[in-house]
């Protein structure tokens, strides 16, 4: 078997959700697990709802469809707008969709209609992240054609914030998210079940002393899984950060001293950093890739150092280690590097956890961290 795995802590993963729910239900605020950097692993989509997440979201249907097949059987939103060529898939297998453009929402409640079904809609807002979301100037016509809709239902608005612009909600923000909300509501009639106020970016604001008004909703992905905030990319105190280990086996070490001269070849791509004044010349190669893994988002052991990265290989620079080929070196993951790791095929994923929740007084905050998201 090969060694390169992911070890995933499921006790940390419930430890974690588990803190941020019990931080947050004095809020007012629930939270809804969001799998997809995990490509809805069952295990771990389990070990959230055990930690006290009220349902799940996640951006694909692929992984949706996991999650039910494994016989979790609780409300998952698809989290990301739904694709016109899919609208029939979404109804079938997601009780809720993202939604911010009409034609797609209208397809949505044409083929609910047809199939004698009535579809959850979610209404992103745009609140300055600059990614998904509908302007708020158009939330109210939106609502209104909504409304006039059969087979449809408007459930929840929302909204995301650093997902594209890195730049935490502030709370004026998190104020205009709760008009818009009041005044869908005084449009729509019915009370708006949700007003979910972002993700991980927003634990910062919903866990300070500020007004929460109409959210009562977060969906985390990030903060449960690596314990880290989005924005800063610091741990989360109380949180494990040590949730997922990645490993690499060692190919080859060799000290290459006296390289022949190279032929440069002019642009040197990005991701292959020669370094022509290294302090050590001992090189280590690592059996991992670009295809397994994003090695600019892994953390290095100490005394290890990132060179370069190939589709298959990884190479290191260590000065206070030797690392022997069959060795193996424990790599920690940002979002970006878990997210790819999970995807791969060639990454084992190894489940840990007796089920029993960890204590919550014995919460190991890991200052250790790299800053690096
Ligand atoms: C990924 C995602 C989240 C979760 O974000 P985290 O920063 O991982 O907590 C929430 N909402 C939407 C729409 C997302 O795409």
């Amino acid at each position: 078997m090969s060694k390169l795995r992911i070890d995933v802590d499921l006790d940390k993963i419930r430890y974690n959700t588990r803190f941020l729910v019990d931080h947050l239900r004095p809020r007012g605020i629930t939270v809804t697990g969001v799998t997809k950097a995990v490509c809805g692993h069952p295990e771990i989509a389990n070990a959230m709802l055990e930690g006290g997440a009220t349902g799940l979201a996640d951006a694909r249907i692929s992984n949706i469809m996991r999650m039910h097949d494994a016989g979790i059987s609780c409300s998952i939103s698809l989290i990301r707008t739904p694709m016109l060529s899919q609208v029939a898939q979404v109804l079938d297998n997601c009780d809720v969709s993202f939604n911010t453009e009409m034609d797609i929402i209208a397809s949505l409640a044409i083929e609910a209609l047809g199939k004698n079904i009535t579809h959850n809609i979610i209404l992103m807002v745009e609140m300055g992240d600059m990614r998904d979301g509908i302007l708020p100037e158009h939330l109210e016509s939106t609502v209104s054609q909504i409304l006039r809709m059969e087979g449809i239902s408007l459930k929840w608005i929302g909204a995301n914030f650093a997902c594209l612009g890195h730049v935490a909600p502030s709370a004026g923000a998190m104020e205009l998210l709760s008009s818009l909300a009041a005044d869908t509501e005084l449009a729509s009639g019915p009370a708006l079940e949700t007003v979910s106020g972002g993700g991980s970016a927003s634990l910062p604001w919903a866990l300070g002393k500020g007004a929460t008004g109409k959210i009562n909703n977060l969906r985390l992905g990030e903060a449960i899984l690596l314990g880290t905030d989005p924005v800063s990319g610091y741990a989360i105190d109380g949180l494990y950060t040590d949730v997922f280990t990645l490993w690499a086996e060692v190919i080859e070490t060799k000290t290459k001293s006296n390289p022949n001269p190279l032929q440069m070849i002019y642009p040197i791509p990005s991701m292959q950093c020669v370094t022509l004044d290294s302090p050590s010349n001992t090189r280590s190669i690592l059996a991992i890739g670009l295809q397994d893994t994003d090695a600019a988002g892994l953390i290095f052991p100490a005394g290890v150092t990132f060179v370069g990265a190939t589709s298959d290989h990884i190479v290191v620079e260590n000065t206070d280690c030797l690392l022997r080929p069959g060795g193996e070196v424990k790599l920690k993951l940002n979002y970006s590097a878990l997210s790819r790791g999970m995807a791969a095929p060639d990454v084992a994923k190894v489940f840990h956890g007796d089920g029993a929740l960890v204590d919550c007084t014995a919460a190991n905050t890991d200052r250790r961290y790299s800053k690096r998201k």
